[in-house]
């Protein structure tokens, strides 16, 4: 049998990445199955040390950390996409687990053990795999601020308290955006607005349904706008995101796409699976199939 190769990172979820990673090699030792484990150095290591591996020589990878983890290995493995990939939910946030129905250790365990192998879509923006969101706009500004605050605040109150945070000094931005729809057909349009989010996955900043259509298998990704808004309504639009109940504000339109172009004059900050980078224009598209997750 070939090993499996556990690529963890220790500091996911305040130190729960290395725990879990223990628990999951006591229970390999026990079945007897073989593995090797390698921990990421910090920020960008999980996918040098995708990269390095000899995909030939594992039967699959199991990823422990959370969804940054789980994107760093994905752009690692690069277009090795014939290796298994199993999640053991151990971030902050673990939107890709709950997509996949991995809502725990036990169920990560038996999908790598004896689950199944579901082949979803794979994102790309500026031509870098993404597996579950890319956005920009207010929520990569929140986003920014709940990772300075990640280690002080509990996970329930860091996004609220981040959004308080930014939301005052936030100006909405004008884009130019061009839309590949599901039947190829091509617009393009002016916009002013305080968010976009370009969707493989449901749910990201650790458990809003920003897209409720998410089917990450059909070939398509969904496109959700947030219009300009006053701050009070943004406030009031926030809570109504975790139950995916946001489409009801008229300046809130999610569509399906293949493709989308976004450009603006002034630089964004954007969002890619939690990382971010500032830009005047990013691409976006996807590979339909192109990812082998292990899901019960
Ligand atoms: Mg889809």
């Amino acid at each position: 049998m070939k090993p499996y190769v556990i690529i963890v990172n220790p500091n996911a979820g305040r130190k729960k990445g290395h725990r879990s990673a223990n628990e999951l090699e006591k229970e390999l030792t026990a079945r007897k199955i073989p593995y090797q484990r390698f921990d990421t150095q910090g920020a960008g290591n999980g996918e040098q040390i995708a990269a390095s591996l000899k995909t030939e020589e594992f039967s699959q990878v199991l990823v422990v950390g959370g969804d940054g983890t789980l994107n760093e290995v994905v752009r690692g493995l690069s277009d090795r996409r014939e290796m298994p990939i199993a999640i053991f939910p151990a971030g902050t946030g673990n939107d890709v687990a709950r997509l996949l129905g991995i809502h725990n250790e036990e169920v990560a365990l038996q999908a790598a053990l004896s689950g199944s192998e579901k082949h979803i879509d794979m994102g790309l923006a500026e031509g870098v795999p993404f597996v579950n969101i890319f956005s920009f706009g207010l929520d990569a500004a929140i986003a920014t601020q709940a990772n300075l605050w990640k280690e002080k605040l509990p996970g329930w109150l860091l996004y609220p308290a981040a959004l308080i945070k930014t939301v005052f000094d936030f100006h909405p931005l004008d884009i130019t955006l061009t839309i590949v729809d599901a039947k190829g057909n091509e617009t393009r349009k002016q916009e002013k607005l305080m968010l976009m989010a370009v969707c493989n996955g449901s749910h990201y900043g650790g458990g809003m349904n920003i897209n409720p259509l998410s089917d990450p298998q059909d070939g398509l990704l969904e496109l959700c706008i947030v219009r300009a808004m006053p701050w009070w309504k943004i406030i009031a639009l926030f809570p109504t995101v975790y139950k995916g109940k946001h489409l009801q504000f008229r300046e809130v339109s999610l569509e399906r796409v293949t493709a989308v172009h976004v450009s603006s004059s002034k630089k964004m900050l954007m969002n890619r699976d939690g990382e971010t980078w500032t830009d005047h224009q990013a691409a976006i598209s996807l590979v339909p199939g192109a990812l082998r997750m292990k899901v019960l």
